[in-house]
């Protein structure tokens, strides 16, 4: 479900304040105003409806609760999972995926899939299926070494990434519903 964000993104179309819901071919566009309103009504889960208000109105206080919810969410995960946490610091992981997603871009390479017509990886992304920091970037973000990173927390940033991944798919469905 990764991919769905730098495609979700790509669904705002920031400058004209315009939603795309229908990515492939442009088929209704919406009013900010609507996307505002959508995301307040039901039950759309915190995590979700930050992510929205951050899409739409690129605003700081938007992103800043978004990094508190991660933040808790990675300071659960280590307990539950028990991590050696070490120097590593949790809180910049959180910091580190907002970072993301304010620069992330859909690969033109695979179009998003991570993935080659051979199966492998894509040489382009690293097989994440968007363009963002390289490892090296993020591993020296969270205060982690190359071995480390590759050994062990690449992964469990992975794991972030999906919590962020899932948010973004409910926020999609959430939008579908209530615009369509
Ligand atoms: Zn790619």
């Amino acid at each position: 479900m990764i991919w769905n964000i730098p495609i979700l993104i790509n669904t705002f179309n920031k400058e004209s304040k315009l939603l795309n819901v229908d990515n492939s071919l442009l088929t209704k566009k919406h009013r900010w105003e609507d996307i505002a309103a959508a995301l307040g009504m039901g039950n759309l889960p915190a995590e979700s409806y930050y992510l929205g208000r951050y899409f739409i109105f690129n605003d700081e206080q938007d992103i800043q609760k978004l990094e508190e919810l991660l933040t808790i969410e990675i300071k659960y995960l280590a307990v539950m999972k028990e991590w050696q946490v070490g120097k590593v610091n949790l809180p910049a992981m959180a910091t580190l995926i907002c970072n993301e997603l304010k620069i992330m871009t859909v690969c033109t390479y695979c179009e998003g899939l991570g993935f080659e017509s051979d199966g492998e990886d894509c040489q382009r992304c690293k097989g994440y299926g968007w363009k963002s920091f390289s490892e090296r970037e993020k591993y020296q973000f969270i205060g982690a070494n190359y071995q480390a990173w590759h050994r062990r927390w690449q992964g469990r940033y992975m794991q972030l990434l999906n919590f962020i991944g899932d948010a973004a798919y409910v926020l999609r469905m959430h939008l579908n519903h209530q615009l369509y």
